[in-house]
């Protein structure tokens, strides 16, 4: 059964129980992770995943509570298994990643294939595999960001992932009847205009996004350190659903 997990339901500021950005969906045997924030190598070990069936890291944008932990899962991927993983992301942030991937050149990376793509307004194609096939729309941030949707091909399932960003009609579009929006939610309800100049979403914002999509599951995520009362409730027909860390999803 396919499944996601969340490794990381926070940000840069965050509830101590919360790790920064990193999530991870597992269909037919194979894993791909979308985002990885510092010590999402330690997550992925708590979660026992196992790391010879990570075939490729998605990266949103350049943010270090999305990539920080990039170096150390590519590294003992590679130690593990001499099978390619890549890294995909969008070109704007090409040079981001060579930086970040300097830190780890050793003879064991040879095996880590860095692939961007080249992101725009309108729907553009990521990647695609026998499993997966995951498409990308620009998204409304303070630097340059992505949001992802990704195809489960024999689950017949649509994931979206929003990375971070305010709320933006484009993403709606994008988005629009998902089964499951994985959307960020930094901010408590009452910073709602601050939200757009920080390019984050409040609460309510998210909710808002996820009724105009008409998804039937609403997943928040990097979320700051508001206080959560309920973890589970419904929204109209929509379910809404604040996941704890290393807290998994199964796909029925
Ligand atoms: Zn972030
Ligand atoms: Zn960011």
């Amino acid at each position: 059964m396919a499944k996601i997990v969340f490794l990381g339901t926070g940000g840069w500021i965050s509830s101590i129980e919360r790790n920064e950005s990193a999530l991870l969906i597992e269909t037919q045997g194979s894993n791909y992770l979308l985002d990885a924030g510092e010590a999402t190598f330690k997550q992925i070990q708590k979660a026992k995943i196992n790391f010879r069936k990570i075939k490729a890291i998605f990266v949103t944008h350049s943010h270090g509570d999305h990539v920080l932990g990039i170096p150390s899962v590519v590294l003992y991927r590679t130690f593990l298994t001499r099978h390619e993983i890549k890294i995909i992301y969008p070109n704007k942030i090409e040079k981001d990643i060579r930086n970040l991937m300097r830190y780890i050149t050793t003879e064991l990376t040879k095996n880590v294939r860095l692939c961007s793509f080249y992101a725009k307004e309108k729907e553009t194609n990521a990647y695609e595999d026998k499993n997966v096939k995951i498409s990308c729309i620009k998204s409304k941030h303070t630097s340059f960001s992505v949001a992802y949707k990704i195809v489960l091909k024999k689950e017949r399932k649509t994931i979206v992932y929003s990375g971070d960003t305010s709320p933006t009609e484009n993403l709606v579009k994008f988005g629009k009847n998902s089964d499951i929006l994985i959307h960020e939610a930094s901010l408590c309800n009452k910073y709602e205009n601050f939200s757009f100049k920080v390019g984050h979403s409040t609460v309510n914002q998210a909710i808002s996004e996820g009724l105009k999509c008409n998804v039937s599951m609403l997943v928040l995520v990097h979320l700051g350190k508001q206080k959560i009362k309920k973890r589970k409730f419904k929204v109209k027909n929509m379910t809404v659903f604040i996941p704890n860390d290393l807290e998994t999803l199964y796909l029925k």
